[in-house]
């Protein structure tokens, strides 16, 4: 009995990886074949002042819809974007209609509007990653100073030297970095110290029981407390309701994000709910 049910695991467990792999094989073919701008665009969600709920941004979200027209989320494809390397590629577009975008905006609306962008530490190896923002601003006539970059924190954020140097050379631009997904994972509040980072993300699992849990309020407490010793502000993502929105109040996050305020939307959506009722 004992014996069947121990092998009846391992083929289940067999077939779950199998899945698993042809799923990552059949997205990394469809990868291989697409044209970005016929298949991917952005959606964008507003980042608000965490006092009054005013608009200070968007944070640019990617979509997929493949020529079959199916859905595959970001969660899903950028994974394997970035171990195949086509988020290279995928994250150049990503920037140059972020930005144009921005310029649009901006110039419809108020210059302080910023974009976060969604960048991946496989695109900061690259020494043309630099060469190309540059080059975009200058192109779209954006300021540095309205654009920032979101890095998910990961081991290689920490140990590896050039992506700290590459993100130097970002903010000595006068672009604004901030760690996505903050609090989860490989971050610890002691690395923030030698970052050059402007901001921190605290990530959704944290900002989901913060009205009830102690704990989980503790740590978002003391996560905002020593970010500002090192003047770096605070935005909280995830946020969906309003207990939770009181609680980051009071714990004076600067920022808020979340389906409580806004979900991502089309540009035309943005403009129109967000952007036109502004100043
Ligand atoms: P992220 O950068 O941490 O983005 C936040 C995710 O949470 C987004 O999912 C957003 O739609 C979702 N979200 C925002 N507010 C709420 C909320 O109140 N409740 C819930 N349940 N979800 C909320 P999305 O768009 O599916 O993106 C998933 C991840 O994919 C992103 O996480 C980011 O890591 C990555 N990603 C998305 N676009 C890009 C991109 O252009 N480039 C790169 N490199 N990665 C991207
Ligand atoms: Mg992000
Ligand atoms: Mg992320
Ligand atoms: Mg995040």
């Amino acid at each position: 009995q004992a014996k069947s049910e121990g092998y009846n695991q391992a083929r289940a467990f067999d077939e779950e990886l199998g899945e698993i792999i042809f799923e990552k094989n059949r997205i990394e073919i469809m990868l291989k074949k697409v044209i970005c701008e016929e298949e991917f665009f952005l959606c964008y969600q507003p980042q608000v002042l965490a006092v009054d709920g005013s608009l200070i941004g968007f944070e640019a979200l990617i979509r997929w819809k493949t020529k079959g027209g199916e859905w595959i989320s970001p969660g899903q494809f950028i994974p394997i974007a970035e171990e195949t390397g086509f988020i290279k590629p995928i994250g150049g577009w990503v920037m140059q209609k972020a930005i144009q975008q921005i310029a649009v905006w901006q110039k419809k609306s108020f210059y302080k509007l910023r974009m976060a962008i969604n960048v991946s530490v496989k695109q900061l190896n690259e020494k043309k990653f630099i060469l190309d923002l540059k080059d975009t601003l200058k192109k779209y006539d954006v300021a540095p100073e309205s654009i920032e970059i979101e890095i998910t924190e990961s081991i290689e954020l920490e140990e590896n030297k050039e992506i700290i140097v590459a993100l130097k050379k970002i903010r000595d631009m006068g672009i604004s970095i901030a760690i996505d997904d903050f609090g989860t994972g490989y971050s610890s509040l002691y690395y923030l110290k030698n970052l050059p980072v402007n901001r921190i993300k605290i990530a959704k699992p944290l900002v989901d029981h913060i009205a009830q849990d102690s704990y989980d309020y503790a740590i978002v407490q003391t996560a905002v407390r020593v970010a500002k010793v090192k003047g770096i502000h605070v935005i909280a993502e995830g946020v969906e309701t309003k207990e939770q929105w009181e609680c980051l109040k009071t714990l004076e996050c600067d920022e808020i994000q979340g389906y409580y305020f806004a979900r991502p939307m089309l540009p035309e959506q943005a403009y129109e709910q967000w952007i036109k009722s502004a100043k």
